[in-house]
């Protein structure tokens, strides 16, 4: 049987029928936003849910459907919607003022447990976002090395500032995506972490490389896998090389481990950036590293050396609301098991999952480390091979396939929201019941594009 199409589809007519009311948002929402969106990763065919509210591992939708959720606030969310503790600590916030152009001790407390909990944090400056973070992260080391190239890893993203805007999902030959300059482009050089050998060689080779910066499970939260044992091998040749070695442990940090993925796998790099769960779920990121290379934001060290001082403003660094949040979050996870019953929940997930997939289809396979979990529905991988072998390609395509938008329609209609990569992130507050739940609706999603044909080899 060949697959249905878009419009013969009956997962796509459950999806619409489940969804009215989105429907009618995502209508009004196009002649506001460029596609109805305010985020790339937010597209769905036909149109996508808009949520109402959320609590714990649940969300619901404006047509009063629930969903055990797993986009996780994109990952900010290890703790679950609206935990007590952020709220507790963001309300009472809210009533002491929510700016104060002024330092502040929420700021002090905060910055202690990024240092206390993260191995390379001797210093500490907060940012809005993730993608200010790396900014910063990739400005430091061109100030402190006094180098021009940045070395990257083709898959692994760090935000959509110009540095590191290519070469993602797109332009993997390393030219500039459209708005950004050739000139920057031209200072980037990307590498493949499944190619070792070649990394090492162009690091130990050249003396114009200011940074290596790389996401250290692997390109989008281990979607793309890597060898453990990268990091260490780009740890050594960094030192060697006087090269600043950057981990972007937005998604990674505070969830692989209290103290990141350097914290996990045992190796410090020089500069990290974080976001997302430093800020419980509000916006927030920052910087954290050696001493050495914050310097270069310090008046009085800069002044004493003679040299320039790296600029840094943004209105809403070490915000009080955020830093409250954000030390109430750090503060549960320092003191529980939290990282490690996410972890444990994902494992489950993955299970089940691949039992079904290897009762149920010829070749799907569910891939993740840590709390991820991922979705292969591309028929061209050969079946059972190791993740490791894979191509940035096929797994970049999987997230393109139509029948993964079918299935991500299908899932809903089941009660499961997930990302398009496909996958998601599970949360310390997803219960063996609700992982249960998935894998029965994962079941009946998957009968729901058999009889569209959609699984036959
Ligand atoms: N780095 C990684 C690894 C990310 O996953 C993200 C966001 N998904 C960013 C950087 C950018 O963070 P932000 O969205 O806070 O700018």
């Amino acid at each position: 049987m060949s697959a249905v199409s878009p419009s013969n589809s009956k997962i796509e007519a459950a999806y619409r029928e489940h969804t009215p009311n989105s429907a009618s948002r995502s209508r009004q929402a196009r002649s506001v936003f460029p596609s109805g969106l305010v985020h790339d990763a937010r597209k769905l065919s036909p149109y996508p849910i808009y949520v109402e509210r959320a609590k714990g591992s649940r969300k619901w939708d404006v047509d009063g459907n629930e969903y055990v959720d797993y986009y996780g606030g994109h990952g900010a969310l290890i703790l679950g919607h609206a935990h007590e503790r952020m709220l507790g600590a963001t309300h009472a916030q809210l009533e002491l003022g929510t700016h104060f152009g002024a330092c502040h001790d929420l700021e002090v407390r905060w910055g202690e447990l990024v240092k206390a909990m993260v191995p390379c944090a001797e210093r500490v400056r907060f940012t809005s976002s993730g993608t200010e973070a790396n900014l910063m992260a990739i400005r430091l080391a061109r100030a402190h090395t006094g180098r021009r190239k940045l070395v990257r890893f083709r898959g692994h993203f760090h935000g959509w500032q110009d540095h590191v805007a290519f070469g993602v999902d797109n332009h993997l030959d390393g030219t500039p995506s459209p708005g950004v300059l050739e000139g920057i482009a031209d200072e980037v050089l990307l590498c493949d972490t499944s190619d070792a050998d070649a990394t090492l060689s162009l690091l130990r080779g050249r003396d114009d490389i200011a940074a290596v910066i790389l996401e250290p499970t692997g390109g989008s939260f281990s979607a793309l896998p890597m060898r453990e044992q990268m990091l260490t091998q780009l740890r050594e040749v960094t030192a060697e090389r006087g090269i600043v070695l950057i981990f972007d442990e937005v998604v990674t940090g505070f969830r692989v481990a209290p103290g990141g993925a350097q914290g996990f796998y045992g190796v410090t790099p020089d500069l990290a950036s974080f976001a997302k769960i430093v800020a419980g779920g509000l916006p927030g990121g920052c910087i954290a590293g050696r001493k050495e290379l914050l310097d270069h934001l310090d008046f009085e060290v800069c002044a004493k050396k003679g040299i320039e001082k790296v600029g840094h403003h943004g209105t809403y660094n070490a915000n009080p609301v955020c830093a409250a949040s954000g030390i109430a979050a750090l503060e549960v996870l320092q003191s529980e098991d939290a990282c490690e019953r996410a972890s444990a929940m994902a494992a489950r997930l993955r299970e089940g999952a691949n039992r079904l997939f290897r009762e149920r289809t010829s070749n799907w396979f569910c891939y993740g480390t840590h709390s991820s979990f991922y979705f292969y529905t591309n028929a061209e991988q050969p079946v059972g091979s190791e993740p490791l072998e894979w191509t940035l390609e096929s797994i970049k395509q999987v997230a393109k396939l139509p029948v993964t938008n079918k299935l991500r329609l299908a899932l809903m209609v089941e009660g499961v929201d997930m990302s398009g990569k496909p996958g998601g992130l599970v949360s310390a507050v997803h219960t063996e019941a609700d992982i249960d739940f998935t894998v029965d609706a994962l079941g009946r999603a998957l009968e729901r594009l058999a009889n569209e044909g959609e699984l036959s080899s």
